[in-house]
Parts: structure tokens; C-alpha cells; sequence
């Protein structure tokens, strides 16, 4: 077996190999553009385009795609083979730059929000050099970026790689106020903890809502669950320890960098964490991770369930966004520093986050907003759906030191001059030990924990890059005409910490008492998605995300008509499983189970009139309540359904969602779940929570 440096990017095209390969002119062209982002002239394209062919080849590849990422929250990808025949009735592999730069694929039936049918019926896909070219089951994958010929963006990738150019500009317009002139690119970094279940495929299989939803909409807990606090960090099973295996060693190859591996706090719930990268790369490599571990969990018997709720009553499963900034330096502008200069630049940074965070907690929440991770949000288990910002003690003193311009106990009674003064140095346990905050700060990165763990992080750090972009912007024109940069500084830092501190929040977010507290400091508090997605278009948001070319309006319309309708068909999609289910499995079920115990009744009367059969008589009754309970559940939700159908209000339909199907997909499950528990095990229909969640030997 190959050792793991030998394995790491094996599968990739990656700069060694570009290097090895290329030209050294054509090599120097291109680094250009991926580290500068200049553009890709065709020659240079043809070059690199025939390299990575053979590449390929050698690598066993016989077809290539332009990868890309719909709003669909999934990868897509067509294939085409390299071949191409001759007149003497052979082929020949080819691959031409015009091939590898733009793609066309027929993309009608992606999920557009109206854009294409107004605009252009086409979309063309776009290399995207800063991402890698990899091979995965014989197909040469080549990343890329999706819009329509119009130049809308109809994918996740296009505003995500625009938000970083944005965050890279304005963050180089501070650096150079710091004398930083020789500073080529600032860039976002993103390490993505990936949560997921792993259930016995057979056990799946036998349960419709896993499988056309993802989760479980029926199920009584199982006499255990997590209470017990045995799985988190427990020893790893043998069937999972050797799918880890074969998923690291997969991504691996793809040169990603599978770091952690650990049980989570429920039983059979996992978690995977990478080393962390540019936030377009980890974009891309999560969404490859997402699918290997769905892969690969079945080619071990398994079923992967990335769904933030699969179960009720057991923790859900999210993704938390760490976030930082770096320059091409290495330099992490997080980072508390050595020399009162360095943290002078931390400070600048940090109150971006603080002031952006807090001016656009409406974009950071609608940035997670879905129909799964509505059973997270708000739950005990993971951060409240309000925003607030964690920033530990210390952390917390300091800046009030510096708001009030008073002495800092922590350091030897210093006051706080920004520039002139040292920081302690934040040890990252002392900061990270707060786990219900939605956005953590842990040393030297924020983690946003709100994200679910199915969604495309791309979401979340557009607005990310985009609101601290225009904070930075904000500082930078304030801050380039100041007559007295360092007086400036010292000002803008402090009105800064003394108008955002109301987002500093460091008790338990998990506490009733805070949602008062919120409301006392005028924090958002968007419980659901149709609570939070029409922020969205609101006008401010919309110049915001123009002012630096993320998104034109149109672009924010369709977008917010396609995940407010998402939502909805999420929801429709459950409704019509449960009906399902119901009807044909669970109600049948019940009902014959309670023939026999009438059957039972009659039999034992036969016997003598005066047998007590009060058991089978009491079960009967409550099971005959329950099924027509449950019965008239069905009737309403189908009701419902049906007039869910006849609307077309895309928001109307939302809240209708939430208001009416919700409810009455509870009521519905409620009886069910009872029924479950009274049920002989032999008679009902599928799968309990138990061998679900316990079934993995
Ligand atoms: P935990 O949150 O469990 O304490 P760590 O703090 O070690 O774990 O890291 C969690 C994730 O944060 C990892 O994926 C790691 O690579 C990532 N990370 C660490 N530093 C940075 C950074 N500067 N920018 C973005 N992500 C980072
Ligand atoms: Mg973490």
C-alpha cells in the first residue's frame, strides 16, 4: 500500500504537477492566474489543457466534466469522453483549452428563479484555475463556475468567488494603511466540521422517510438514547472505524485533508473535520466530502444521513464554519499579535467581524435558513436561531478597556492604547470552551455554528466575505483621508466596540433568560426560514451585495424565489411521505394487529364466558382511539396538502407551510408514535429508532 504522502493529491492536478508538466513560461502564466487572478488567455489554455489531458490518461481517465454547483445545494456534472474519431476509423484522445475554459451544458433544468427563462435559455460552465482538476471514477472533474449567458450567476460558486474578491480588496486597502504594500492577495479560510449518522443500509431501506427525505417522520425513542453521554469521543466501532478508513484514504487522494475523525454527542452520529483551506476549495472539497461519505457508507452496509434532523428527541447534526483571513503571506489577520502594531491590525479586523456581524445578523441567519436546520436552530442542542457573538472574558475586558480608555487589569494596570500597547495572548481553551454561541471567536478564527450539515457552505460565506467586505470598505475610506492615521485608528475602534457591543454576548445562548435579554438589546430573533429568507430582498441587503458585485438584484430575487420555494417543497415532499405511510403501512398495520387481539377476545370467551380478558380489551380500546385519531390526522393534513397545491404566493405558501402542514405533520405523528409503543414489534411496518440508531455492530 502506498504511504499516505505518496496517496495525498494523487488524484489531483495540482501545482507540483502543473509544475512538472508545464512549460515554464505557461507554468509562470498560470500561477499568475491563480494566485492573482489575471486572466487565462487561449494559448496558455491549450497548454494546459493537453497537460492535464495526459495527466489524466495516465491516471485512467477516460472522460472529463465541467464540475459544477447549482443552487440545487448538490454537485452536477455531464460527462464527455476524451475521444475523438478518425477517418481511418480509430480515435484519438483530445481535450482543447476552449474545452477545458467553458462548457455549455443543456442546464435547463436547474433551479434558476426565473433567471434563464427571462434572460437566455443557455448556461455555460467557466474554469475556475483556483481550484484544482481532479479525477474521480474515471471522469477528469474540472471545476467551474455556472451562469447564463447574460452573466447571471445560476450557481453557489460564482457570488462566493465575487465576495472573495471583494473581501480581498477592501482587506488590501487596510493592510497598505499599515504600510503593507506588497501584500498580492488576502484570502478567506474556511475549515468546515462535517456532522453526519450512519445507519444499517437494510434497516434504511424499510423506511420510506429515510429515503425520499433523508429523516425519520415517525418513530417513539428508543428506551435508550443519548442520555448516557457514552458515544462522544467513544471507541470507534470496527464497520465505522474501517469506512473512516477507506473515506479518508478516498479523499486523501483528492488532496483533501480529513484531519479529525470522532463519535459525536449522539449515538451513531459522526463527525469528520479537514484541515482548513480558501474558502473556494473548501467549498468544493465539502461538497466531495458530502459525497464520499455517502459513498463509501454504503459500500460498507451502510447509509450516510446528512440531514441536520434525522431524529426526533437526538441531537441533529450541523456544520460549523471556522473563518478566517490570510494573506498570500501566510499571515492570519486574526490572529492577536506579538507587537502593539500587529494587534493594532487584529483590532481593526476583529471589530469588522463585530460591527458586520451585528449590522447584518438578518444575511447571517437567511444564510441558514432550510427547512432541516429549522429543528436545530432554537433546540437545545444548537445555537439559537438569534446571533450573537462569543468572544471569552479576556477578550471581552480588553475591549472594554479600549471603549472606556481605561486600564486593562489583566496586564499590569496598562490602558489600552491600540498601537501602543501589547496583548495578552488569548490561550484558544480559554475562548473556546463556549459551545452554544452561534459565532465563537476561538483564538485565532470565528466559528459560525450555525450552518446544517447537508447545506453547501458556499451560502454562508458569501454573506460572510460580502458584510465584512463593506465594513472594511466603511474603515478604509474613513481611514485613508484621516490626517492622523493613528488617532483615526484609535477612534474608529472605539466607536466601533461602544455601537456593536450589544452582539458580544459570552453566557449560555442554550438559556431561556438570554431570548429576553436579546430582546432587551434589539437582536433579531428569526425563528423559522420564512421568518428569515425575505430579509433577503430587502433593499438595503440588495445595494449591499451590489455595492461589491456579489449579487445584482436579479440575482437576489431568484435567489430568494428559489430557497423560500425549497423550503416549501421540502416540507410537501414530508407531508406526502408521512400520507404515505400512514395510509398504506402504519394504519393497515394497526388495524390488523388489532383484528388479532380481537380475535384473541373472542377465542378466550369461547373458552369461558368469565376469562378475564381485560388486557386485550384495554389494548384494544386504546388502540382503536389512537387509530382514529390518527385517521383523522391524515384527513387533515391531506386537506391541507391539497390546498398548499392550490396556491401560488411562493411566500404566502411558506408561511402556510409552516403554519398549517407543520402542525399538522405533528399531529399526525404524535398518534402514530403512541401507536408504535403498543404495537406487537412483529406487526409494525418498519424499522424502530432503536435498530436505527443502536443497529451498527
Ligand atoms: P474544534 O473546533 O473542535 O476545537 P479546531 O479548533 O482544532 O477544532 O479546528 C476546527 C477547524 O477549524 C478545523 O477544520 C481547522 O482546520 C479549522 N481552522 C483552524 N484554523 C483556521 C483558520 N485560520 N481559518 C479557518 N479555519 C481554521
Ligand atoms: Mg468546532
Amino acid at each position: 500500500m502506498k504511504s499516505v504522502p505518496e496517496l495525498f493529491g494523487s488524484k489531483v492536478f495540482n501545482e507540483k504537477e502543473m509544475k512538472l508538466r508545464l512549460p515554464k513560461e505557461t507554468y509562470k502564466e498560470l500561477e499568475k492566474t491563480i494566485h492573482e487572478g489575471k486572466s487565462l488567455n487561449i494559448k496558455i489554455a491549450n497548454a494546459v489543457a493537453h497537460a492535464m489531458k495526459e495527466w489524466a490518461l495516465e491516471n485512467g481517465a477516460t472522460h472529463y466534466t465541467h464540475w459544477f454547483q447549482p443552487m440545487t445545494g448538490v454537485t452536477a456534472e455531464k460527462h464527455d469522453s476524451f475521444i475523438n474519431p478518425q477517418d481511418d476509423g480509430s480515435v484519438i484522445m483530445t481535450f482543447s483549452g476552449k474545452e477545458l475554459i467553458k462548457g455549455e451544458p443543456d442546464a435547463s433544468s436547474f433551479p434558476n428563479g426565473g433567471l434563464r427563462a427571462t434572460f437566455e435559455a443557455r448556461g455555460y460552465t467557466a474554469w475556475d484555475p483556483t481550484s484544482y482538476a481532479f479525477i474521480k471514477d474515471k471522469v477528469l472533474c474540472i471545476p467551474t463556475a455556472f451562469a447564463s449567458y447574460s452573466g447571471h450567476a445560476l450557481d453557489k460558486k460564482t457570488p462566493l468567488l465575487r465576495s472573495m474578491e471583494a473581501i480581498n480588496k477592501q482587506s488590501k486597502r487596510i493592510l497598505k494603511l499599515f504600510g503593507e504594500d506588497d501584500i498580492r492577495v488576502v484570502r478567506t479560510t474556511v475549515g468546515p466540521e462535517q456532522e453526519y449518522f450512519l445507519v444499517d443500509a437494510n434497516y434504511y431501506q424499510d423506511r420510506k422517510d429515510l429515503i425520499y427525505t433523508g429523516r425519520t417522520l415517525f418513530g417513539a425513542p428508543s428506551p435508550k438514547g443519548q442520555e448516557m453521554e457514552d458515544h462522544y469521543f467513544g471507541t470507534i466501532k470496527e464497520r465505522v472505524q474501517s469506512f473512516m478508513d477507506e473515506l479518508n484514504e478516498e479523499l486523501w487522494k483528492l488532496g483533501i485533508s480529513a484531519k479529525t475523525e470522532h463519535n459525536e454527542v449522539a449515538p451513531a452520529q459522526h463527525e469528520l473535520a479537514p484541515v482548513f483551506s480558501t474558502t473556494n476549495i473548501a467549498t468544493d472539497d465539502n461538497q466531495l466530502t458530502m459525497e464520499f461519505i455517502q459513498k463509501i457508507a454504503k459500500k460498507h452496509g451502510m447509509v450516510a444521513l446528512l440531514h441536520e434532523k434525522p431524529f426526533e428527541g437526538i441531537n441533529g447534526s450541523g456544520k460549523h464554519n471556522n473563518w478566517s483571513l490570510s494573506t498570500d503571506k501566510g499571515q492570519n489577520l486574526l490572529e492577536p499579535g506579538e507587537t502593539p502594531y500587529e494587534n493594532a491590525k487584529f483590532l481593526i479586523f476583529l471589530s469588522a467581524v463585530i460591527k458586520a456581524v451585528d449590522e447584518h445578523q438578518d444575511l447571517l441567519r437567511l444564510s441558514v435558513a432550510t427547512a432541516g436546520n429549522d429543528h436545530r436552530l432554537g433546540a437545545n442542542e444548537a445555537p439559537p436561531a438569534i446571533i450573537s457573538i462569543f468572544l471569552g472574558d479576556e477578550l471581552t475586558e480588553i475591549l472594554e478597556a479600549i471603549e472606556t480608555d481605561s486600564y486593562y487589569e489583566g496586564k499590569e494596570h496598562e490602558v489600552m492604547k491600540i498601537g501602543a500597547h501589547v496583548l495578552p495572548k488569548f490561550p484558544k481553551d480559554t475562548t473556546d470552551r463556549n459551545r452554544t454561541s452561534p459565532f465563537a471567536f476561538t483564538g485565532n478564527k470565528f466559528e459560525f455554528r450555525m450552518p446544517g450539515s447537508s447545506t453547501s457552505i458556499a451560502g454562508c460565506n458569501i454573506v460572510l466575505n460580502t458584510v465584512v467586505a463593506d465594513v472594511l470598505k466603511e474603515f478604509a475610506d474613513v481611514l485613508e483621508v484621516a490626517p492622523d492615521f493613528e488617532s483615526a485608528l484609535n477612534t474608529l475602534i472605539r466607536e466601533t466596540i461602544k455601537n456593536h457591543k450589544r452582539i458580544i454576548f459570552n453566557g449560555n445562548g442554550y438559556d431561556d433568560a438570554w431570548v429576553k435579554e436579546a430582546e432587551m438589546r434589539n437582536l433579531l430573533n428569526l425563528r423559522t426560514t420564512p421568518d428569515a429568507l425575505p430579509y433577503f430582498i430587502h433593499e438595503e441587503n440588495i445595494k449591499l451585495f451590489e455595492r461589491h458585485r456579489v449579487f445584482s438584484k436579479e440575482e437576489v430575487i431568484s435567489r430568494f424565489e428559489i430557497l423560500i420555494e425549497e423550503y416549501s417543497k421540502t416540507i410537501n415532499i414530508e407531508a406526502l411521505t408521512m400520507l404515505d405511510m400512514a395510509k398504506k403501512e402504519i394504519l393497515p398495520a394497526v388495524s390488523k394487529y388489532s383484528k388479532t387481539i380481537a380475535d384473541t377476545i373472542l377465542a378466550k370467551k369461547q373458552c369461558s364466558a368469565s376469562i378475564d380478558t381485560s388486557y386485550e380489551e384495554d389494548i384494544l380500546t386504546k388502540i382503536s382511539c389512537l387509530l382514529a385519531k390518527a385517521y383523522r390526522a391524515v384527513s387533515t393534513l391531506e386537506a391541507n396538502v391539497e390546498k398548499l397545491h392550490n396556491m401560488n404566493d411562493v411566500v404566502k405558501e411558506a408561511f402556510f407551510v409552516r403554519d398549517e402542514i407543520v402542525p399538522a405533520m405533528d399531529a399526525l405523528r404524535a398518534p402514530c408514535d403512541e401507536l408504535e409503543v403498543m404495537t406487537d414489534k412483529n406487526a409494525w411496518p418498519f424499522p424502530t429508532y432503536g435498530k436505527l440508531l443502536f443497529g451498527i455492530m
